[in-house]
């Protein structure tokens, strides 16, 4: 070979080797489980086994490397779960089952559904080998109680919960300078605004201005909050959280949270405020991913799996907190302390206590909704408001709390009972709704949407990949599949047909409904997915004022607590409108942070008290 043709072949060596690595590094990128395990010591015998089982959002496949009685390896290859909840799974779990050799280990708490399905994938994959799963169902002994050593640490801000509320409040009082230290019970951060799907109510928007929803006002926007929750909300927070709706809009632009499309929003008669993130994606999910990349990026001290458990007080001022986590007791001295731990929608007990029919209900609550703040600020001092107000929603799973989000229902879904016939105005209030639920007959119906929605709204896919929809490619034949029997038949037959009449004249006569109804239910095939009401939102909590400074049981600030979010009450009276709650913890989430910056600074002034 000459020379030219040895450089050639040079070049294409080169060339491959450049192409094999970038391959490489799309495919570490694209792995889904940066957690997996795979044991120095694997022996040559032991076998490369693929399992899968149905997870959360769909099948989750992993690979095993085992042999008869030691798991070496453990790797998920694929699955749909959502992010920062079953990803967490997929992280830290193989790591748990390989220590502990065990498939009895504690789920990843929060994550239950994607934990079980990771266990039952690995089972399925030792099965496929000839492998007894059996021998890995061993009991797990209890952790031997360690004695937590104290830390004492200090900050300018510390905030207690790393839901919305916490992260956004984290992310302001960052970028005006403060020293924040975050603090999560749970391994992952995101609370229940993870689970929010809908979107986030705002009004006086620049994209509402360009959409020409001349409607969409703060004044409406206002008025329609304090009367769907039945006038029982604080007026000034109300219109705080109107007033301020769009600055958060503009502010979530910061942090790179694009909305792209307005929706209408149940009961707010054809008024749109519910604003979509791009894609048509989850509100939820697509606001923590953006703001946890904040908190990475400003470097903010965030810990997962610290429970807060004492508000510090000196002198009637709060200065800090004790929080601990599985090895540590940490007193934490800071010059103001935000709550924002969320709801108590996952604390039955406490519910209970306010309304005993709700002592065995369906809750769409994460598992960690359970009212500390409210607790913890009680034990200092603070005043709560409208705690017996808990939110029924009336669209949800019953077997595992999954909710359908109102947006369905915004993009043109309707609800009917066994008897295949509408009962209400579908988009009025979510109590309207389901109090006219638990009228109907069996004690269930059923949400009813066309192709078209599932092709107009992302999230509806996972509902179908899970199998919670029933299908049909007519009517009838959707009819028969939910069950119904009889006149119930020929009764849905025509309570789609005049529903899609409504649709086209505008004006639903049977019900009144004048929201959600831009299309017809007419494209198959047509879907159905089995619902009743669940425990969705607590909306009574911490009292606080415009400022998000919490209030005492003799109607004075408590100095340096601050409090915002779903923890907190007289937000949304008696009752919360879709989309109110992203609104919520954006809106109160930028005060608390703002608000908590200005008492740290002036409390670092050389002649504070
Ligand atoms: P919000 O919408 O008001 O932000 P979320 O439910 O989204 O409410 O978030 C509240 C967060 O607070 C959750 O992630 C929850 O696990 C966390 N949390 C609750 N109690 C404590 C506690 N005692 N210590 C630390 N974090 C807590």
């Amino acid at each position: 070979m000459n020379n030219k043709g040895f450089d050639k072949v040079r070049l294409l060596l080169v060339a491959v080797l450049i192409l094999g690595a970038l391959l490489n590094i799309v495919w570490m990128k694209n792995l889904p489980n940066p957690g997996e395990i795979v044991a120095e010591d694997t022996p040559d015998d032991a076998v490369v086994l693929v399992g899968t089982a149905q997870g959360r959002n769909g099948p989750v496949e992993v690979e095993v490397t085992a042999t008869a009685d030691r798991i070496y390896g453990i790797r998920v290859l694929d699955h749909q779960e959502s992010d920062g909840i079953g990803t967490e799974a997929a992280r830290l779990l193989p790591g748990k089952i390989y220590e502990s050799q065990s498939l009895l280990v504690d789920s990843i708490a929060g994550a239950t559904i994607s934990s079980d399905a990771i266990k039952e994938a690995i089972a399925n994959a030792l099965s496929s080998g000839g492998f007894d799963p059996n021998v890995f169902m061993v009991e797990v002994a209890a952790a031997e109680p360690v004695e937590k050593t104290p830390v004492e640490l200090d900050c300018d801000v510390v905030v207690v919960g790393a839901g919305g509320a916490g992260l956004t409040a984290s992310v302001l009082a960052t970028q005006q300078g403060m020293d924040v230290i975050l603090l999560e019970k749970m391994p992952f951060v995101g609370g229940n605004s993870l689970r929010a799907e809908g979107g986030m109510n705002a009004a006086g928007t620049k994209l509402e201005a360009e959409l020409g929803l001349d409607d969409s006002t703060v004044e409406n926007f206002t008025e329609d909050t304090l009367r769907l929750g039945h006038y029982l909300a604080d007026p000034d927070l109300v219109r705080t959280l109107a007033e301020k709706s769009s600055d958060a809009i503009e502010w979530l632009k910061t942090v790179n949270a694009q909305f792209t499309g307005v929706k209408a929003t149940g009961g707010c008669e054809g008024r749109k405020y519910l604003h979509q993130p791009e894609g048509g994606v989850a509100v939820g999910e697509y606001l923590v991913d953006k703001l946890k990349t904040q908190t990475e990026k400003l470097g903010i001290d965030v810990r997962v799996n610290t429970k807060a458990t004492e508000i510090l007080m000196d002198n009637g001022q709060a200065v800090g907190v004790i929080a601990e986590d599985a090895e540590h007791v940490y007193t934490i001295h800071a010059k103001s302390v935000v709550i924002t731990t969320g709801g108590f929608g996952a604390n039955f007990e406490l519910m209970a206590s306010y309304d005993p029919s709700l002592a065995n209900a369906v809750t769409t609550n994460h598992s960690g909704a359970t009212g500390d703040g409210i607790m913890l600020a009680r034990a200092v001092g603070a005043d709560t408001v409208d705690m017996e107000q808990i939110q029924l929603h009336p669209t949800v799973i019953q077997s595992d709390g999954t909710l359908v989000s109102e947006s369905f229902r915004s993009l043109g879904a309707i609800v009917v009972n066994t008897e295949g016939k509408r009962f209400v105005n579908d988009l009025a209030g979510r109590d309207v709704v389901s109090q006219a639920e638990l009228k109907q007959p069996d004690g269930y119906c059923f949400i009813i949407f066309d192709q078209n929605l599932v092709d107009h709204l992302a999230l509806s896919q996972k509902f179908i990949d899970r199998g919670f929809t029933i299908q049909g490619n007519t009517y009838e034949e959707l009819a028969k599949n939910m069950g119904l029997t009889g006149d119930a038949v020929q009764n849905f037959v025509n309570t789609m047909n005049t529903w899609n009449e409504s649709v086209a004249n505008g004006i639903d006569e049977e019900f009144g409904r004048n929201n959600g109804m831009d299309d017809d239910l007419s494209v198959a095939p047509f879907y159905a997915i089995k619902i009743a009401p669940g425990i969705h939102h607590t909306m009574g909590g911490i009292k606080i004022n415009t400022n998000a400074e919490v209030i005492d049981t003799d109607g004075n600030v408590i100095p340096g607590l601050f409090a915002a979010g779903e923890t907190t009450g007289g937000i949304h009276g008696g009752n919360r409108v879709g989309g109110n709650a992203v609104c919520d913890f954006v809106v109160f989430g930028r005060i608390a942070g703002q608000s908590a910056t200005d008492f740290a600074a002036a409390e670092a002034l050389p002649n504070a008290a």
